[in-house]
């Protein structure tokens, strides 16, 4: 997400809602900030709910004391929402009492402004709540988000490994994992730089993206030059014919890559693994059996793709 600064001319105004039953107060907060925000007005609790999932506001100015749907009614509605719990609201109300106060701050409001505002009040904690969420936004994202090419991290994705390994060994459905790396990336960065080979990773990973694709699909960078596509669902043969095209894809990129031995323009080698009918949430055995493939693909010359299941790993290791 990026941040917005008030001052910035080019920026994305920042989205307020508005929500008070008397025009009278709207309008005043209306003015207050129309000049440099997208405003958007509710007269009533209901309206302020179904805005809020329209407009998708930075910031809220929540009445407290309205008929039907009230303030505090509002607020709780938006904090138990994970789609809206993000959002601030501010309490803007007449009371000026320490109970009603604490009472709007338990329901997550982040402040509390009095009536009749003070327009330049009003306006300091609105920016500041703005440039709070904005950066608890930015943090979040850098947290999880590889900085080149803005697939998951490492950290995103054993996370989302686990949360899907679960998933698998609650529902049965097959789970599959291929971990790809660049062949001979190194080479590639000495001949033509490391610019260069920043950008060749974008593309790749542009071109994993396309292929998983499905709903649930993730590709994650999983260090350097090697990367990480979580299928959820997907039995061995579907990730087989992913990698297969995802092969092809980076091979039609035609970056060319003088160095390389595999090819003259860059390839991937890919280890594909998938969980059998009896796993039990072994995502750690799930990972350990991609990579092996992967280091197969690459003993056999890379530029390929190498699978197995956990099933057959255990049939082989029943043999041994
Ligand atoms: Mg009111």
């Amino acid at each position: 997400m990026p941040v917005r600064p008030f001052d910035n001319p080019s920026a994305p105004r920042p989205r307020l809602l508005v929500v008070d039953d008397h025009p009278a107060n709207v309008q005043a907060l209306y003015h207050a900030f129309a000049a440099d925000h997208q405003v958007f007005v509710a007269t009533s609790g209901t309206q302020a709910l179904r805005l809020v999932r329209e407009k998708h506001p930075d910031l809220v100015l929540l009445d407290i004391v309205m008929p039907g749907l009230d303030g505090h009614a509002v607020c709780a509605a938006l904090k138990a929402d994970p789609e809206t719990a993000d959002i601030p609201v501010i309490f803007v109300t007449a009371q000026n009492d320490e109970r009603a106060e604490t009472a709007g701050l338990d329901a997550g409001a982040v402040d509390f402004i009095t009536k009749p505002i003070n327009p330049r009040i009003v306006r300091a904690r609105v920016k500041t709540h703005i440039t709070l969420k904005q950066q608890a936004d930015e943090l979040r994202q850098l947290a999880l988000v590889d900085g080149l090419t803005g697939v998951h991290n490492r950290r995103s994705f054993d996370h989302l490994l686990a949360v899907e390994g679960r998933r698998a060994a609650r529902s049965g459905r097959p789970l599959s994992l291929l971990m790809v790396d660049v062949d001979h990336f190194k080479r590639f960065n000495d001949r033509y730089g490391h610019a260069a080979g920043d950008e060749c990773l974008k593309r790749v990973v542009q071109a994993l993206a396309t292929v998983a694709s499905r709903a649930g699909d993730l590709v994650a960078r999983y260090g350097g030059e090697e990367f990480a596509c979580l299928l959820p669902e997907t039995g061995f043969g579907g990730a087989l014919a992913v990698a297969a095209s995802a092969l092809e894809r980076v091979h039609g990129l035609g970056i060319a890559h003088a160095d390389s031995p595999t090819a003259s323009s860059v390839t991937v080698s890919i280890g594909v693994a998938t969980t059998d009918p009896q796993f039990a949430g072994d995502t750690a055995g799930l990972f350990a059996l991609a990579d092996t493939q992967l280091y197969r693909a690459k003993q056999a010359g890379r530029g390929r793709v190498v699978g197995a299941t956990m099933e057959r790993l255990d049939t082989l290791q029943g043999a041994a």
